[in-house]
């Protein structure tokens, strides 16, 4: 099979980035779909509305002229030819394409018909006439510049698929699916869109049912597995509770009571602690790792971003400092000899609590005596790491925390394995986040309110807008932001920025000038959207807010609110502000999910893509419900009856193979 440094368009930069992005087979492109479709029919130019989308072949009548823009932007035009009539044509930023374009060069051209002028503003244009160009065109996501198109030639050029088949045949059979093989070409490849969803069912189908089949392995396994004898005594957990800083809320209290049987029982825990940003997990895992230390076992605590591994770092060294209690940190940046450095600790026990990342999985650590895992906002990690963090150590319990409440139907299938502890009060004295939607138009009210609250002394996060399909024009919205803000603030306060393209240890430089104020403004992309807490900061301002979903933007504003003070969230939006209004009238995250999942699908639901657990790769569990109930069914059938059959001995390798140790 081709390596992807063979593909013409990969060089060392290009392969870095793939390399980046989780692409380091051609296999990893083959398995990368597109998310939508372009079709390719030709327009009926007469029929079209102002600014509808046009595709049209046909021929250019001159010399295109070229204009050079600010910058490095640049605008060609020209007069087209469409058959029926002239047409002109404005296109942006092709101006290396000019001298390929004559008198009578055929064209096929797609984008936007401003019917008031006669105008075609295209977004692409091809060097063909549409009659040879694929009647449709699937459109990937681009990922650090890397553009679909990119994407598409990459994987045109793989020739011989490698692809194993998971559904078994008398599945196949059951629901008329086509075969693996054929469903990866056409999703990549189709000549009609009828073609795309028979791919797609095979595609969601497998997808969903491997899916179910590990659920459903992972719960079997666990009904017959005997946990880790424990004996501390209650008293000793009051007394923790006792010296805290704060008093625990009822759900924090009866969450501390559901894990602390679970670690006294010898059933092993598997446990999600589920509860709505700032509902104050933590410290409820904090009490878990007490337990767990008293009863003499190592506990190992993950988080998905470096930033939060930080704090949570910072926060417990602090809460534990009356204590004996060894606490170490372990994450991807750390020097290799830092790390050697750790490992040694580790398996000598002379560390108690391990905070990090997925480092903390990797082959290399080795635990001793490792009682209790930790995941922190679990819904970022899939199920695959869920079972690979299993295999550390004997069998510790698990104990899963998740900030995304989602409708209790499909919580009951996703997280079907576990038990479940829900916070669903927030800490006395919070005063609910007013939230407000504005008009790009009333900037300037939004200005006068920021500086009300920076005056008071608090702090400010504006959250730039997320552009799907261009991370280009992401940088470029945040530079324009920060200018924006520069120009209105930058004579009496700081303004910092973190962006998803950022260093860690830059962003970690500008989280840490933010935490201390040095910082008054931190101008991001939802990069910041996972457990940060900074408590001065009481005001957030996303732009753009119709491009999120609602349970991304409710995550967003838990940044702010996060003690006693008044705290605001301005949604500054052009258009769709309907959608937008639940947010003002309720921060009932449970609400909030439902209302998400009716208006959008679970696609969105993090405002992310590849988020861990429920984001799949083609499936979406809202839209794709009925096959998901489907798989379950057969999934459990399967286990029961076929699982040990030689002929599907690949399935029961590929479910196995995260928790072998399980
Ligand atoms: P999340 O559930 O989003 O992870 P955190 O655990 O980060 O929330 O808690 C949010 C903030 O609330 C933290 O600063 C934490 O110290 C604080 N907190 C947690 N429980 C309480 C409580 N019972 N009373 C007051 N503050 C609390
Ligand atoms: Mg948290």
């Amino acid at each position: 099979m081709k390596e992807l440094i063979n593909l013409n368009g990969v060089g060392p930069k290009i392969l870095k980035i793939l390399n980046n992005n989780g692409f380091y087979s051609t296999n990893d492109l083959i398995e990368y779909y597109p998310f939508r479709y372009d079709e390719m029919s030709r327009s009926d130019i007469d029929s079209l509305e102002q600014d509808e989308r046009i595709v049209i072949d046909g021929y250019s009548e001159n010399f295109p002229f070229l204009i050079r823009l600010k910058g490095k932007l640049d605008k060609m035009t020209f007069r087209f030819n469409v058959g029926s009539r002239i047409v002109n044509v404005v296109i942006f930023n092709r101006g290396f394409l000019r001298n390929k374009i004559k008198p009578r060069t055929t064209l096929t051209l797609v984008g936007k018909y401003d019917l008031k002028h006669n105008t075609i503003i295209a977004s692409d244009i091809k060097f063909s006439a549409l009659s040879s160009l694929p009647p449709i065109i699937p459109i990937y996501h681009s990922f650090e510049g890397i553009t679909s198109k990119q994407i598409s030639s990459l994987i045109s050029q793989i020739e011989d698929y490698n692809v194993i088949e998971y559904v078994p045949d008398y599945l196949k059979e059951k629901y008329g699916l086509l075969d693996k093989l054929e469903s990866v070409k056409k999703i990549h490849n189709p000549s009609d869109m009828k073609e795309v969803k028979s791919a797609t069912n095979y595609l969601k189908y497998e997808e969903l049912f491997l899916f179910m089949l590990k659920m459903n392995r992972l719960k079997n396994n666990k009904n017959n597995q005997v946990g880790l004898k424990r004996d501390v005594e209650y008293s000793k957990v009051v007394e923790f509770i006792d010296n805290l800083p704060f008093k625990l809320t009822k759900d924090q209290l009866k969450s501390v009571d559901d894990i602390y049987s679970d670690l006294m029982s010898h059933n092993r825990m598997n446990r999600l602690l589920q509860g709505d940003v700032g509902s104050g997990k933590t410290i409820v895992s904090i009490i878990a790792i007490y337990i767990n230390y008293l009863s003499g076992y190592q506990s190992a605590l993950m988080a998905p971003t470096e930033i939060l591994a930080h704090q949570h770092f910072n926060n417990i060294v602090n809460l534990f400092k009356n204590y004996n209690i060894r606490v170490s940190l372990l994450t991807g940046k750390m020097k290799v000899k830092e790390k050697k450095e750790v490992y040694k600790k580790l398996e000598s026990k002379e560390i108690d609590l391990i905070i990090g990342t997925h480092a903390l999985f990797q082959d290399d650590v080795k635990y001793n005596n490792l009682g209790l895992v930790i995941t922190d906002e679990q819904h970022r990690f899939g199920v695959n790491q869920r079972g690979s963090l299993k295999n550390k150590g004997i069998t510790p319990d698990i104990l899963y925390m998740s900030a995304t409440p989602i409708p209790r139907t499909y919580a009951l299938t996703l997280y079907g394995d576990m038990d479940i502890s829900t916070i669903r009060t927030r800490p006395e004295g919070r005063k609910e986040i007013i939230t407000t939607l504005k008009h790009d138009s009333e900037i300037k009210d939004v200005l006068e309110s920021m500086l009300e609250e920076l005056k008071k002394g608090h702090q400010i996060y504006v959250i730039a807008p997320l552009i799907e399909e261009s991370d280009k024009i992401n940088l470029e919205n945040i530079n324009e932001l920060e200018s924006k803000m520069k120009s209105a603030f930058s004579k009496y306060y700081n303004i910092g920025v973190m962006h998803g393209k950022m260093e860690s240890k830059e962003k970690e430089a500008v989280m840490n000038q933010f935490q201390n104020n040095e910082i008054q403004i931190l101008i991001s992309t939802t990069v910041i959207e996972v457990g940060v807490d900074v408590k001065n900061a009481t005001m957030m301002v996303i732009f753009d807010s119709f491009r999120f979903g609602l349970s991304a933007i409710h995550q967003l504003r838990g940044r702010v609110g996060r003690n006693e003070i008044q705290s605001y969230c301005i949604l500054i939006s052009s258009k769709q502000t309907d959608r937008l209004n639940i947010l003002t009238e309720t921060s009932d995250g449970f609400k909030i999910s439902e209302e998400d999942f009716r208006l959008r699908g679970s696609g969105d639901l993090f405002g992310l893509r590849q988020s861990g657990d429920m984001s799949f790769m083609i499936a979406d569990i809202k839209n794709d419900y009925n096959i998901l109930l489907y798989a379950k069914e057969d999934s459990k059938d399967f286990l029961k009856c076929k699982i040990d059959d030689i002929k599907y001995k690949h399935i029961k390798d590929l479910i196995d193979k995260n928790e072998s140790l399980n």
